[in-house]
């Protein structure tokens, strides 16, 4: 048994795809599910999306936007291992649950627009990376079309991104007359026919760059490439597995996406390359995947994800052992063990009860009320795993009801919702004020047609006098009840009950720690 265990994890590949926004995520995301033989047919995502969208008025006020703002996890086998990918909201307002979800990954793929080059998004989620040195694999999209000079664009992304490119594919022409990519690692040609997107294509391959088949199929763009990857092969890196494991140079893939093309030379070697579950550290010591005993942490929940059930979910990230149905499980933070049942796994966002999960899958577990992002279970183990953060919000609104005898549905919504992270609701001490705090502004639009939809309760915004939160942390009651003398107007319990000063501006923060030194004013809920 331990032996298969063992076995199981390491045909693990866990990992998120980072991009900015239209470089083409969704596109790719639905190849790698049709070679992954989750879908039949490219186009049946979308499908399926539309239908179920139409389900929840939430999901509505996506679709009119045009983001995507749920996460959810897509398991598929792929040759011989066990691929699980994360979907990531595409929208900034939404880059908290980005981030915590890159927290739970062990390998990113790095979506970029070869028209555009390296975009701010991208750059912003390269540092969440690096704050882990997460390995990243790149693809070079959109070949179908008018592109920048591949050599240009690898150079790009050295200098912004600071990292060494190591192109495994070539593209040979682009846009109108792209011809296929050669292969730098099987000295192989791939031949590239347009509008066969939607399906696996038959490609054809031609092997050496000499087989005088290549002068046959490429004529004049032949030559085109070998002078170009004389270049290539001068300016940049060859492929290093230690480099690559250490976040320090990424291999480089060009394709289309929405071609179906280039995609599964990437998905070849990425199997292949990217690490299998990796240690994760934890406050006292680092945990490995290929421990016996089961141990996760819960890194992002959503209310009301299935609007049938009604239900929140908890996701949490298998990082030791095994889940077995009916396992007990410890939750750490509670100090309390639980049997566990009915956790689920999300094939393509379809739930199935889930009887048993390997680390680095994705569980989930129903949560009522007593879960937390960053809560960790264990089998017993004391442990807690870092650096899952909750950012402090930086916009904040008076919730107001439209029909005041709905205060109760309106602070369970609002609870239930800031489980999820993205948002938090604050309860001043001295008044019956409810607030909400959000990290984008994107958010209170989204809450608003949630608590419509979900809790039936309509509410309006209102400003309010608040420039930044704080979680306040001191082990000393007599300070906490000073504090609450001096300062109780600036004081509210979040939707956890943990104690935050509501600044109304930085310059009175700033004061009320001069005047409290003992007390920590926290800008992450991580303590
Ligand atoms: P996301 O915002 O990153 O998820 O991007 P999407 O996958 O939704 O793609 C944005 C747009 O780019 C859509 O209109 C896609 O059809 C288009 N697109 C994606 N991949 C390609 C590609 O390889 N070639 C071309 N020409 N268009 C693409």
């Amino acid at each position: 048994m331990a032996n298969t265990v063992q076995q199981e994890i390491a045909k693990r590949r866990t990992f998120a795809i980072i991009s900015h926004p239209d470089a083409g995520k969704t596109t790719i995301t639905e190849k790698l599910l049709l070679h992954g033989k989750l879908i039949q047919e490219a186009g049946t995502v979308k499908g399926r999306k539309a239908s179920k969208h139409a389900t929840s008025d939430w999901m509505e006020l996506e679709k009119q936007r045009g983001i995507s703002v749920t996460t959810s996890v897509m398991q598929f086998p792929y040759n011989g291992r066990i691929v699980n990918l994360l979907d990531t909201p595409g929208h900034e307002d939404f880059s908290e649950d980005t981030y915590r979800t890159l927290t739970a990954v062990d390998s990113a793929l790095m979506v970029i627009d070869s028209s555009k080059g390296v975009e701010d998004r991208t750059i912003k989620l390269m540092e969440v990376c690096r704050l882990r040195d997460t390995p990243i694999v790149t693809f070079m999209n959109k070949l179908d079309r008018d592109i920048r000079d591949p050599i240009e664009l690898l150079d790009e992304v050295e200098d912004v991104l600071k990292i060494h490119c190591a192109p495994v594919t070539w593209p040979i022409g682009m846009g109108k007359s792209f011809k296929g990519v050669y292969h730098l690692l099987d000295d192989t040609i791939h031949l590239y026919q347009s509008g066969l997107g939607h399906t696996i294509q038959e490609q054809r391959i031609i092997q050496g760059i000499d087989n005088p088949e290549a002068e046959a199929a490429l004529g004049g763009l032949l030559d085109d490439l070998k002078e170009e990857l004389e270049l290539v092969l001068g300016a940049s890196h060859e492929f290093n597995m230690e480099e690559f494991l250490a976040g320090r140079l990424t291999p480089v893939f060009f394709g289309t996406a929405l071609g179906n093309f280039g995609v599964s030379q990437m998905l070849d070697k990425f199997v292949e390359w990217a690490p299998a579950p990796l240690p994760r550290a934890t406050q006292t010591r680092e945990v490995d995947a290929s421990e016996d005993k089961f141990s996760g942490f819960v890194f992002k929940i959503q209310a009301n994800m299935d609007p049938q059930h009604r239900d929140r979910i908890a996701f949490l990230r298998v990082c030791s052992g095994h889940y077995v149905k009916g396992m007990k499980m410890h939750h750490v933070r509670l100090k309390r063990d639980q049997q566990i049942s009915n956790a689920v796994n999300f094939i393509a966002g379809e739930r199935e009860h889930l009887e048993v999960a390997y680390a680095g899958d994705i569980i989930g577990l129903h949560n009522h009320g007593n879960l937390q992002i960053g809560d960790t279970f264990t089998q017993g183990e004391e442990l807690k795993f870092t650096g899952i953060p909750n950012f402090a919000p930086e916009l904040f609104r008076r919730v107001r009801l439209k029909d005041p005898l709905k205060n109760k549905a309106l602070q369970k919504g609002l609870i239930q919702l800031s489980e999820e992270g993205a948002t938090q609701v604050f309860r001043p001490l001295n008044s019956n004020d409810l607030i909400l705090g959000a990290v984008g502004v994107l958010q209170f639009d989204v809450v608003a047609h949630r608590l419509k939809a979900e809790y039936k309760v309509e509410c309006i915004y209102e400003p309010v006098a608040v420039a930044t939160a704080r979680w306040v942390g001191c082990d000393d009651d007599k300070i906490i009840e000073k504090l609450k003398n001096k300062a109780g107007e600036n004081l509210a319990l979040d939707g956890g009950d943990n104690l935050t000063y509501l600044a109304p501006t930085m310059v009175n923060l700033n004061l009320t720690k001069e005047r409290f030194p003992e007390v920590e004013f926290f800008e992450t809920r991580e303590h």
